[in-house]
């Protein structure tokens, strides 16, 4: 662990123009880290602690989702109360709207925001490639692979157009707003992620799905690596250029579909990537900050393919797993060396009236709760379910009332870092396989029916 810089945290007026921070030398990779507190006897996992700029991150831990720089109805007050630690933003939206410039005169995206913890943001990558062209429809992600890596090269799902185009420089793509066309390729990615101004950005990949060919991974997986040492060697210069901000910290993403030796010369490749970067002393060469492991993952691969990612990157970076919150998905990926996660799913699901509780996912609208006065999840230690029950959110549904959106989301972030929080206290204390036993035993119970307290049953959402 390097020593940290002094950066002032004190909160600021969001109409306050200039920076929240004014490092006192050249911002340097060593300005963010990450130490190792405790590994697993057996496996691959490991506790630990980011260090970045904005705070610490506590590891493993869940990154809720604040796509357009918010977290879906829900205060950035909140979310510090129910334990979010850093939140993370979408570089393809906050692009298209308000536009990174104007984030960037706003101080940066946890600026912006009102948020002083952590952020991150995504290169916008999966999103150019997939909902720039139609919400993850059109390039069709939703099919099995071809056994035997024949798959077909141009799958589109019915009724839309590929609207995103790639060649080896970049990306052409199409507004899902207004039908526009624009270009992302590394380094504007970089250019943008830089104005966004989060602790932790995301290299420009290309998204591939599990239909694509063998030869098809094969060829996107050498065009990525080009990018990725593009994005570094742009992150470098953008790093010496904006010295008056504090150092964003850039992971590598590493693709290969379901390819075992894809994915490890990926992580290889990565691995080795270095960057000239100017600091106190002179110049430094550096790597990536950390590794995101990315691609389309079958489930019952996520923790394979996570295992071989953990057995080739290098130990003292940390790695994240993209687009994951099911109990099963988040105990497997971090066995297996992932360290941190994001979904949007938390919140998705809660506009659809659904909630978390330990026995399964529930869907509130149902007569059942019409007149359960107990809460989403007894037990549970969030605001919602300290003060709400679920005849009165099944009300507000009913009733079309706006806060219920807000109220189940903040039950349903709470739920998954509370998870996340106890399966990392279990690393700790040596409890871990007794407690995946539990979490497992009862949230996929055949069986699962009330949680201790409930006065009404339900059933469980497959
Ligand atoms: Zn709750």
């Amino acid at each position: 662990m390097t020593e940290m810089a002094d950066y002032p945290q004190t909160r600021r007026q969001p109409s306050d123009p200039t920076p929240a921070v004014v490092p006192t030398h050249h911002p340097s990779p060593r300005d963010v880290s990450f130490s190792i507190q405790t590994r697993m006897d057996s496996g691959l996992g490991r506790t630990g602690v980011i260090h970045t700029p904005h705070g610490q991150i506590q590891t493993p831990a869940f990154i809720p989702v604040a796509t357009q720089a918010s977290v879906k109805a829900v205060a950035p007050e909140q979310m510090s109360a129910i334990g979010a630690q850093a939140l993370l933003g979408n570089a393809y939206h906050l692009y298209l709207q308000p536009g990174a410039e104007l984030v960037d005169r706003a101080g940066g995206l946890g600026q912006f925001m009102n948020w002083s913890g952590p952020t991150f943001t995504d290169s916008g990558g999966f999103q150019v490639m997939s909902l720039g062209s139609g919400f993850k429809k059109v390039i069709d992600m939703s099919g099995p692979h071809a056994p035997d890596g024949t798959g077909s090269d141009d799958d589109t799902a019915a009724g839309k157009n590929r609207l995103a185009h790639v060649d080896d420089d970049g990306v052409w793509f199409t507004s899902h707003l207004d039908g526009s066309k624009h270009r992302f390729s590394p380094e504007i990615s970089m250019n943008i992620q830089h104005q966004l101004g989060a602790d932790i950005m995301f290299a420009f990949d290309e998204l591939t799905t599990l239909h694509n060919s063998r030869r098809y991974q094969e060829t996107s997986l050498e065009r990525t690596r080009l990018w990725a040492q593009r994005c570094l060697d742009h992150h470098a210069g953008l790093t010496a250029h904006r010295s008056d901000r504090p150092y964003q910290a850039l992971f590598g993403v590493i693709q290969g579909a379901q390819y075992e030796d894809l994915r490890r010369k990926a992580c290889q490749d990565l691995s080795a990537m270095q960057a000239e970067f100017v600091t106190d002393h002179g110049t430094d060469r550096a790597g990536f900050d950390g590794y995101g492991i990315g691609g389309a993952l079958e489930k019952k691969n996520l923790g394979t393919i996570v295992s071989w990612c953990a057995q080739e990157l290098p130990e003292d970076k940390p790695r994240h797993l993209l687009g994951i919150s099911e109990p099963d998905d988040l105990l497997w990926a971090i066995e297996s060396g992932a360290d941190t996660f994001d979904c949007v799913s938390p919140t998705r699901v809660a506009r659809t009236g659904a909630f978390y509780t330990d026995y399964g996912r529930i869907n509130l609208p149902r007569a059942q709760f019409k007149d359960d006065f107990a809460p989403l999840q007894p037990g549970c230690d969030c605001y919602t379910c300290a003060h709400y029950s679920r005849a009165y959110l099944r009300h507000l549904i009913k009733a079309k009332e706006l806060l219920v959106h807000t109220l189940i989301s903040i039950h349903n972030e709470r739920f998954v870092i509370r998870l996340v929080e106890t399966i990392r206290t279990s690393m700790i204390e040596g409890t871990y396989p007794e407690l995946k036993e539990q979490v497992l035993g009862r949230y996929y119970s055949a069986e699962a029916s009330d949680p201790p307290g409930a006065s009404a049953r339900f059933s469980v959402t497959p």
